[in-house]
């Protein structure tokens, strides 16, 4: 360990490109994913992802409120993201602060970029996001755990929507970080891209990498979204046709 003033800097990279939990820079934190993970939401799943934990729930498409945000010739997305005062270490104050309104709308713009909006008019599509426990990347396992949400609701996307964030932490640039990485790290970019097209549907960064650190980064994350991906249609498989995500229950 270093230290900056007062704050104790873990070492982030080790000479042999270790990282602090040990994964080497273009691995991801474990994850797992599972649709249909509440009884009354139209859609739902539940995102374990290293140590974050994040529950999404799904409604629509349905009626809208308030209801002056009505549109004529298509549904509107609304997103509400939360961090539950107990997901951080030091308590968090409960209720909407400034950062959620703003993962809240680049999380709704994203997927009303994504989702058939015009076949549903004058409807609401509505997406909740409940952070339980949060280590960095929150954002990201909402938008995964919203897109299986999505799907499992059945309502019609161009695609699902994998999320990632990518990194700069000790001069390196680096997958999926983590919370020690994104305190201490040179910079932190989320994105989400729709796996069809590659085409980057939310994309936002703090701190600082040259624009040959940042073609990496984008590389580094486009790989990170086609691995969730795979998990994202693996666990609904696992929900929709068990059998063949699983051949072994088949004969159970
Ligand atoms: N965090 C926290 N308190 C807050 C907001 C964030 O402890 O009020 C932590 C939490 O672990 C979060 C991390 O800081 O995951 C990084 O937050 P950021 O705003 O970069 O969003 P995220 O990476 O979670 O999308």
């Amino acid at each position: 360990m270093g230290s900056v003033g007062a704050k104790e800097v873990p070492t982030l990279l080790t000479p042999d490109g270790r990282r602090i939990d040990g994964r080497r820079l273009d691995e991801l934190r474990p994850l797992s994913i599972t649709a249909g993970a509440l009884n009354q939401a139209d859609g739902s799943a539940f995102v374990e992802w290293g140590m974050n934990k994040v529950m999404a729930a799904v409604y629509g498409p349905r009626e809208v409120h308030p209801r002056h945000l009505q549109e004529n010739n298509k549904a509107i997305v609304q997103c509400r993201y939360n961090m539950a005062a107990f997901s951080v270490d030091e308590r968090k104050r409960p209720g909407l602060d400034r950062r959620s309104q703003e993962i809240s709308k680049v999380i709704a713009e994203a997927f009303e970029s994504v989702i058939f909006v015009e076949e549903f008019p004058r409807t609401s599509i509505d997406v909740y996001i409940e952070v339980l426990q949060a280590n960095a990347g929150t954002r990201c396992a909402g938008v995964v755990a919203a897109s299986v949400a999505l799907a499992d609701a059945g309502i019609p996307m161009v695609d699902l929507l994998p999320s990632v964030a990518v990194g700069k932490v000790a001069g390196s640039i680096a997958l999926d970080l983590k919370k020690e990485e994104d305190n201490f790290g040179e910079a932190d970019l989320p994105m989400a891209m729709v796996p069809q097209s590659g085409r980057l549907v939310l994309l936002q960064m703090e701190g600082h990498m040259n624009r040959e650190e940042l073609g990496q980064a984008l590389d580094l994350g486009v790989q990170g979204c086609r691995q969730i991906h795979e998990k994202m249609k693996g666990a609904l498989r696992e929900r929709y046709a068990p059998s063949s995500a699983n051949p072994q229950e088949a004969n159970a």
